[in-house]
């Protein structure tokens, strides 16, 4: 009988087609945050146990893998925080075993100051860690978490994970309206950035029915300001959920980041295409016009030629 462990294989965005196993029992979490859409935490904690029998979810990971076609990834993820189980690095070892999976972990990064929790990870394929402040009254306000947990050592923890782990780290930062988005948040937030160095930082916004009403989402304006600020200062970041590079509205918002982006500093046209995932037509029309409209000129550096911003026409 299927003790429910594992659910899916789930379409994602980030890792395709993924199997997941939820190892945690419901809602026990280090954090309680805003806009979980689980719920609200019920068993608080930062006390790492073995909180099933491994062997019934070796079990049933067996039984489900012969019967699922083709999958990316196995995910560690689910309705509370798997790092809090003691038996995760046994587990991602045992599906690896099978020399067929990639395996990825989604957690909330709260425990990764811990030696045991960080040893566990070490065999994972991708780990996606959240991190949506730096600022400890920000962070208390989006993630409430437990009282042991201070954000100067969740955020050491994390950057010693950076330089231990071989494989990617992939960091994950959502944004509530009037909560963790100010641009004394961001900046501090960019600066840890800069030392966990990670291989992809998605950030999106409230998406779906949050546990607490103060969680508010971005408007997809705010939420290209943060994207091309971000940009600006620590390179290419993604932005996930509904508001992202396959939907219109990122691509109606091109013209005004394009200039916010190059008020801060001047782009080269294939930095600009990059950043906004556009084709070289798309770009090069949005450039004309910004300079036919004398919002924007160009400036040779070197064998580089730039796209400055003038920032007297068009400061938004
Ligand atoms: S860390 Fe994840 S599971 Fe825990 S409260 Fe936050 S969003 Fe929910």
């Amino acid at each position: 009988m299927s003790m429910g462990f594992i659910f899916g294989p789930v379409p994602s965005r980030r890792l395709g087609l993924s199997l997941g196993i939820n190892i945690i029992p419901f809602k026990t979490c280090s954090y309680n945050c805003i806009y979980c859409e689980v719920g609200k935490t019920t068993d608080l904690t930062v006390e790492r146990k073995s909180f099933f029998n491994i062997e019934d979810i070796k079990k049933e990971f067996r039984e489900t893998i012969d019967k699922v076609g083709y999958i990316d990834f196995v995910t560690f993820s689910g309705s509370g925080e798997p790092t809090l189980n003691k038996d995760l690095g046994e587990l991602i070892r045992f599906v690896k075993s099978f020399k067929k999976y990639k395996t990825a972990v989604l957690t909330n990064g709260s425990l990764l100051f811990k030696e045991d929790v960080r040893a566990d990870l070490l065999d994972a394929d991708v780990v996606i860690p959240s991190l949506d402040s730096v600022v400890e009254k920000s962070f208390k306000k989006i993630n409430m978490p437990h009282k042991d947990l201070s954000i100067q050592k969740i955020t050491e923890g994390i950057i010693q994970f950076s330089k231990e782990f071989k494989n990617e780290i992939w960091l994950e930062i959502l944004f509530a309206k009037g909560v963790n988005d100010s641009e004394d948040d961001i900046d501090a937030l960019c600066e840890v950035l800069k030392q966990i160095k990670p291989a992809r930082i998605q950030i999106g916004t409230v998406d779906r029915p949050p546990a607490y009403t103060t969680a508010k989402k971005l408007s997809n304006e705010e939420m290209m300001d943060i994207y091309v600020y971000m940009s600006s200062k620590v390179g290419n970041i993604d932005i996930i959920g509904s508001f992202n590079k396959e939907n219109d509205a990122f691509y109606d918002n091109i013209e005004r980041s394009v200039i916010k982006m190059i008020n801060i500093r001047p782009c080269s046209k294939s930095e600009l295409k990059e950043t906004f995932g556009v084709d070289d037509r798309k770009i090069e029309e949005i450039i004309d016009k910004l300079i036919k409209e004398s919002k924007a000129y160009k400036q040779k550096f070197g064998s580089k030629t730039f796209i400055v911003g003038n920032r007297s026409v068009s400061n938004l």
